[in-house]
């Protein structure tokens, strides 16, 4: 990209309430069939209509398509029984009932290319596509099969290498991982964790990222923020593992949150996307609080490598409050695209 600072979201967007029930995760379906199919298609057009309107210069598929990012996904495996649940502890912060893994896991077809392919049609904006990590994939399963974390993330790698390539050759840009495990299992992501990115990742010529936050604004996440104390000191466990790794971007959460932003410089190299917009809150920031969290992140990582974004998806907020934080998120960059060229020397 040639433009200073380009904007982007961390991925989801809320829905149309013609779509699904809104400001809910894993909200059903209410409509069926190719109705359906037709209007996950419109609503591809809305998402991207809209995030055009506000101005944001990376657009994604808002995951109007998917149900919730990690489950939509695992669905459209072999190996995975969804009739068959057990209550397990995500990420050590809230039970919730899960499938079973209860065979070698597969991937029988493409899960996203058609929508990739949709979405690229529609416009010539760089693209990004999230897809969940391996690591957060596992946590959201109970595995009866392989008995073992690390391999079952490792044959996830490797289905989530099919599904990237196949995005990667339908004209994305950037392909994001979704980690928000990578805040929890601090030895897990230094011992395997990353490894296993790097494999779904493999051969890849696009952009590659992940995205690493504290979760939707939901509360048990919310609570598990309170018990976390002044300083979030989490990605310091992680990063010096991330800034040797061969993925190119680091997606993080910095605003309204306790992250001392300093901890960008153990990530020194990689393209930073600056979450400057809370997903946690329905106060809309003002275009000078998202410039001031990206002047403080711009001491850490150089301007050239700093993409504005949101902290983490904004499903759960109301469509009226996510266009608003959409639009302060790219009148705050552009606060900080004049600053940076009135203090370049006229060439
Ligand atoms: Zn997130």
């Amino acid at each position: 990209m040639t433009k200073l600072l380009p904007t982007s979201t961390a991925g989801s967007l809320p829905k149309p309430s013609w779509l699904c029930e809104p400001e809910k995760l894993w909200s059903d379906w209410k409509l069926e069939g190719d109705a359906l199919a037709e209007a996950k298609q419109d609503a591809l057009r809305i998402t991207l209509a809209e995030q055009q309107f506000a101005g944001i210069d990376i657009v994604s598929d808002g995951e109007q398509t998917r149900q919730h990012f990690v489950t939509t996904f695992i669905e459209s495996l072999r190996g995975v029984d969804f009739t068959k649940r057990e209550t397990v502890t995500i990420r050590k912060r809230y039970e919730a009932s899960v499938p079973t893994v209860v065979g070698a896991v597969a991937r029988t077809r493409p899960v996203f290319v058609d929508d990739a392919k949709f979405l690229r049609a529609q416009t010539k904006s760089p693209v990004k596509w999230a897809l969940p990590g391996p690591m957060t994939m596992i946590d959201t399963l109970y595995d009866a099969h392989y008995k073992s974390r690390e391999k079952l993330a490792w044959e996830f790698a490797k289905i989530l290498n099919e599904e990237a390539r196949e995005l990667e050759a339908a004209g994305v840009d950037i392909i994001q991982f979704d980690e928000p495990a990578f805040n929890v299992f601090f030895e897990d992501v230094n011992d395997w964790g990353v490894a296993a990115l790097e494999r779904a990742a493999e051969g890849l010529k696009c952009e590659t990222a992940v995205h690493i936050c504290y979760g939707y604004g939901i509360k048990a996440n919310t609570d598990w923020k309170k018990t976390l104390g002044n300083e979030w000191r989490q990605y310091e466990q992680t990063f010096p593992t991330i800034q040797k790794s061969s993925i190119g971007m680091v997606s993080l959460e910095c605003h309204n949150s306790h992250v001392p932003l300093d901890l960008i410089g153990l990530i020194r190299g990689k393209k930073v996307m600056v979450g400057a917009i809370d997903v946690a809150s329905n106060t809309v920031e003002t275009p000078e609080e998202v410039a001031a969290t990206l002047r403080k992140a711009l001491q850490f990582v150089d301007a050239d490598k700093l993409y504005p974004c949101t902290n983490c998806g904004m499903a759960p907020l109301s469509r009226e409050v996510a266009r608003g934080k959409l639009n302060a998120l790219s009148a705050g960059a552009e606060i900080i695209r004049k600053e940076l060229s009135a203090q370049r020397p006229a060439a």
